[in-house]
């Protein structure tokens, strides 16, 4: 059976490089996530959209599923192939396609890196403002799939704010161009806007034209000692306050010594329970002296027990790499992530409800706390010991979310801030979305993937 559908595959589309190989069924069947065990029929990588649109129409007329796949950081389960998918990987889709001065806006193929799109608007002296730590592998696509967000969403927002035009190729091969970068478009439904944060179940994007914006201004980071939980709220304010904030993470002691045991670079000589890096516009006296009354204002009020500040790009990095270094280091334990929302303005309650939730509930399991504190989200991340079975695990982990969940919807959160709901989160969609919400979204996919074949099986079961 597997060897005739490649066969017509290879008839139909006749110069596609198709990969079969059980090494390359397993790398590109999974995700980071590595909960699922990849079970693909087989690795497209198209070279052309024409051969996107091809792949799509052989898969329409044989009915074969088929998983989008980028950089496959996701960590969600999303680009997972467990149940005789095709992928179809836009790795070999990485390429800048055009620059427009006048627009500031760079058009890219779906399968370039996100650090390869940093660099090319850079060539142009401009940014693209979307960033974080798998910047090195992700996709643009992935990206504009999961409406990534990152470090720097609490000045520049999300994806969803970057992408001024996509082509997408639907479900059975029709090649859609969305919004065609307008800056003014009342035409009608935005189905460029429905893409982003789909998840590769509504169609595969192949092109993004993205805007992009001035270089940031000159930056310092520093990174303060908290002396208590309570304290984050009270300094993210004092320095929201004072500065112009470029970022504002917080992580705890136990994600900075799985960082430590990772190689970074140790802060201070004293253990503190929490810290904070933060980022943001310096370059004239005033601003310097702004974040000095910022810190000082949050040692005198007892908030912030130590603080250090860069004096060079190499100081910088090395106080980034303690939070961006975090998912990595926690890699091996196999982590239960939880990626929660909740406005700001909520955020000191649900803190606070959480803390002493997850206090109760895991008292067996190491929790590593850290996240996008200045967006409201929270990424709380369970290790799972290593003489447990993964299934016992993430039974014993899903017993707390079911609890999280509850709170997300009493505080009106999101069970998914930025990661995407993918097969990992499914089951508490309805946390976070209404019913009538639901049905409507259930709608939208049968209008527009009647045969769901794209992604089967993430976001919610069609
Ligand atoms: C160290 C680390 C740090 C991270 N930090 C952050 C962070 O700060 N913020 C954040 O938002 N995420 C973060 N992530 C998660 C991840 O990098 C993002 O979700 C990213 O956007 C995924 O991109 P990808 O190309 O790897 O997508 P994949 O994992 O390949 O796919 C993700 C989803 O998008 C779909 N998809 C992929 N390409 C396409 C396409 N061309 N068309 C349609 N659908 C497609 C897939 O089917 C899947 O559902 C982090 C991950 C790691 C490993």
């Amino acid at each position: 059976m597997t060897d005739s559908l490649l066969d017509s595959l290879h008839s139909a589309v006749p110069e596609l490089r198709l990969k079969t190989d059980a090494g390359d069924l397993e790398h590109y069947g999974r995700d980071w996530t590595r909960r699922w065990t990849p079970n693909p029929l087989a690795i497209a990588l198209p070279g052309s959209v024409e051969e996107v649109q091809a792949v799509m129409r052989w898969a329409s007329e044989h009915a074969v599923k088929v998983v989008p796949s980028g950089g496959r950081t996701g960590l969600s389960g999303g680009a997972v192939a467990a149940n005789g998918e095709l992928v179809l990987s836009l790795e070999r889709l990485n390429k800048p396609l055009s620059f427009d001065r006048v627009d500031r806006t760079l058009t890219v193929q779906a399968g370039m890196p996100l650090e390869a799109v940093h660099n090319a608007a850079r060539e142009e002296g401009l940014e693209y403002p979307v960033d974080f730590a798998a910047r090195g592998s992700c996709s643009i696509g992935g990206n504009i799939a999961t409406n990534a967000g990152g470090i720097r969403v609490i000045r520049y927002g999300n994806t969803r704010e970057w992408i001024a035009g996509l082509k997408v190729v639907t479900a059975d091969g029709e090649l859609l161009d969305l919004n065609r970068a307008l800056v003014k478009n009342s035409s009608g439904y935005d189905i460029r806007q429905l893409m982003i944060g789909s998840e590769g179940t509504l169609g595969i994007v192949v092109e993004a034209t993205l805007r992009l914006t001035d270089p940031p201004p000159p930056t310092n980071v520093m990174l303060l000692a908290l002396t208590s939980f309570e304290a984050l709220m009270e300094v993210f304010a004092a320095f929201r306050e004072r500065l112009q904030l470029e970022a504002f993470e917080f992580f705890t002691d136990i994600a900075l010594k799985h960082v430590l045991a990772h190689g970074a670079v140790k802060p201070f000589d004293e253990v503190h329970p929490y810290y904070v890096v933060t980022e943001f516009a310096t370059g004239d006296e005033a601003k310097e002296a702004a974040a000095m009354a910022a810190f000082e204002a949050c040692m005198e009020a007892g908030w912030v027990a130590d603080g250090v500040i860069s004096q060079s790009d190499a100081q910088a990095q090395q106080l980034w790499r303690l939070r961006e270094g975090i998912t990595e280091s926690l890699a091996p334990h196999v982590p239960y992530k939880n990626d929660v929302s909740v406005r700001i303005s909520r955020m000191p309650a649900f803190l606070e409800e959480t803390q002493k939730l997850l206090g109760e509930a895991y008292p067996q399991f190491e929790v590593v706390w850290f996240g996008h504190i200045g967006d409201g989200n929270l990424h709380i991340n369970v290790l799972k010991p290593a003489d447990m079975a993964q299934a016992d695990f993430v039974r014993d982990c899903e017993q707390v979310t079911k609890l999280l969940a509850q709170a997300l919807k009493a505080h009106e959160g999101s069970i998914s801030a930025e990661h995407g709901i993918g097969l990992v989160k499914k089951n508490y969609l309805d946390s976070t979305r209404g019913p009538a919400e639901i049905a409507l979204m259930r709608g939208i996919r049968q209008a527009m993937d009647p045969a769901g074949l794209l992604n089967p099986g993430k976001l919610f079961d069609a």
